[in-house]
């Protein structure tokens, strides 16, 4: 069996052939533009390098409700050209092999569950702090998906006192993760790129303590295992030890199996790969059912 792979992003598409040990025999990378200009690339990709099944891990929000009509079309999203897109339908159509589509962070918390940081938990999140925030969560052996998929980027968060900017950045909530603690939130509320703050700089306490909040909910509400941070925005290494401080503070010694934060709140082992190779395992899991 051949798997294909295609890791949809807001700035590039990322796409790979792997073998079934899922060892990566092609790949390429495209910047994302309309999807008049951007797929049919990617269709050239996989008639190029054929495979049985593919994989899509992708930006969302998306329909992944199989009874819905719009089933695999990303929905609203700030790119444009991309609205209410039949993701899915198209490859389906267009490639005639099984294909299965799924969030980038769901894919990303399936490669880390079955091949890196929470291999053989049985429940994990993995959140991406960039552009956006977003969460993908595995619980026993499935990704979560219901109503819609998680939308941790959206959870509401306590302002901190001093936050000179303690609405946000989200155009759709007040005081929400991705709008507190994204890094376009970080760079509007100093006026300086993330990338550019020092590392003693007072806004990686700010953002420890949201990312805390963000740790806490999710260790109240899914008891993950692992909750493994990556994105952009991690690049700062030094807010891992801020974040299992703030997020043992506030615990407050509630939850007596996380008596240490150290290998719990990690680094994702996957990266940069992380939504590639999670989309590679969702074909895998594909071509698996319909045999
Ligand atoms: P995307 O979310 O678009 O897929 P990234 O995960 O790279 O891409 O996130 C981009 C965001 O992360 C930008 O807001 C950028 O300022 C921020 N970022 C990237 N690298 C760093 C870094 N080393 N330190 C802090 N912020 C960073
Ligand atoms: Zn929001």
């Amino acid at each position: 069996m051949r798997y294909g792979a295609l890791e949809a992003g807001g700035t590039k598409m990322v796409l790979a052939v792997a073998d079934d040990q899922l060892h990566i025999l092609a790949r390429e990378s495209l910047p994302t533009k309309t999807p008049e200009a951007t797929v049919p690339r990617m269709l050239a990709f996989f008639r190029e390098h054929p495979v049985d099944a593919l994989g899509i891990g992708s930006f969302g929000p998306l329909d992944l409700n199989p009874l819905s009509a719009a089933y695999g079309c990303i929905t609203k999203t700030p790119k444009l050209s991309w609205v209410d897109y039949p993701l899915l339908p198209v490859f389906q159509r267009e490639l005639g092999i099984p294909c299965v589509l799924d969030t980038d962070v769901n894919a990303a918390a399936l490669a880390e569950a079955e091949t890196g940081a929470a291999k053989g938990l049985k429940n994990c999140v993995y959140v991406t702090i960039g552009t956006g925030v977003g969460a993908g969560i595995y619980c026993e052996g499935n990704l979560v998906h219901g109503l819609m998929h998680p939308e941790f980027g959206h959870i509401l968060l306590s302002p901190h006192p001093d936050d000179p900017m303690p609405r946000g950045v989200c155009p759709y909530h007040a005081g929400c993760l991705e709008g507190l603690a994204s890094g376009p939130s970080i760079e509007k509320r100093w006026g300086v790129s993330a990338r550019e703050l020092p590392a003693d700089h007072p806004a990686w306490r700010l953002e420890a303590h949201y990312l805390a909040q963000m740790c806490v909910t999710a260790l109240m509400t899914v008891s993950p295992e692992k909750i493994i941070l990556g994105g952009g925005v991690m690049g700062q290494t030094q807010l891992f030890p801020l974040i299992r401080r703030e997020t043992e503070r506030l615990l407050g010694g509630y939850l007596p199996p996380v008596r240490d934060t150290e290998k719990l709140i990690v680094p994702p082992s996957c990266y940069p790969d992380s939504g590639l190779i999670g989309s590679l395992l969702l074909a895998k899991r594909a071509g698996e059912e319909a045999q």
